[in-house]
């Protein structure tokens, strides 16, 4: 069975204090993403790993604080949760190839990756039969990504110990609504058995 891992915008404007957007505790995170991303290595389970990108004056920033802006240190991911062999895909459509990367960095300018044109035919080169899911924050971006691989019909695991919510109750709802769409929760200590 070929899995594949997405961790979602676990970067600095959202994991640190310091960061524009902070999602308060997520730097607690940081172990059980490095676990997770170093598995994935290791075990040699492709790492799709999302990134807010976005331009100074992004529309989404009439609704967000600024954050992740292209350029600034709060758009890289901290450097422990980076694997060696990286490839990048950006926003535009493009013909990309994944083949000996360990990481894909995944740009997106919206909460929902799947706005991303790059988004199906990366699932069609990643070919997987199940995904496992975990990063910030539940309810926005990590709930749209489970729901969509969801979509796919192929299994999904989300990593409770490996996200961060902004609301108590919305991480409830997303999380019963990922399971009544037949999701699977799951821990890091089970994912990296
Ligand atoms: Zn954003």
């Amino acid at each position: 069975m070929k899995t594949a891992f997405f961790d979602i915008d676990t970067q600095i404007d959202f994991l640190f204090p310091a960061g524009s957007l902070y999602v308060p505790t997520a730097e607690r995170l940081i172990p059980a993403l490095e676990r997770l991303n170093h598995h994935a290595a290791a075990c040699g389970i492709p790492l799709v790993s999302s990134l807010c990108a976005h331009a100074e004056n992004d529309p989404e920033f009439r609704e967000w604080p600024a954050h992740c802006v292209i350029g600034t240190v709060g758009q890289l991911k901290p450097r422990e949760l980076l694997l060696e062999k990286r490839v990048c895909l950006g926003v535009a459509p493009s013909d990309f190839s994944i083949d000996g990367a360990q990481q894909i960095l995944f740009e997106k300018h919206q909460l929902d990756i799947t706005a991303s044109p790059n988004f199906r035919p990366l699932l069609g080169k990643l070919a997987a039969d199940r995904y496992v899911v975990y990063g910030v924050v539940t309810e926005y971006c990590v709930r749209f990504a489970a729901l969509a691989l969801l979509a796919t019909g192929k299994p999904v695991s989300l990593v409770t110990d490996a996200i961060q919510t902004l609301d108590a109750g919305a991480s409830t709802r997303t999380l019963r609504e990922f399971t009544e769409n037949g999701g699977q929760l799951v821990t890091v200590r089970e994912i990296c058995a």
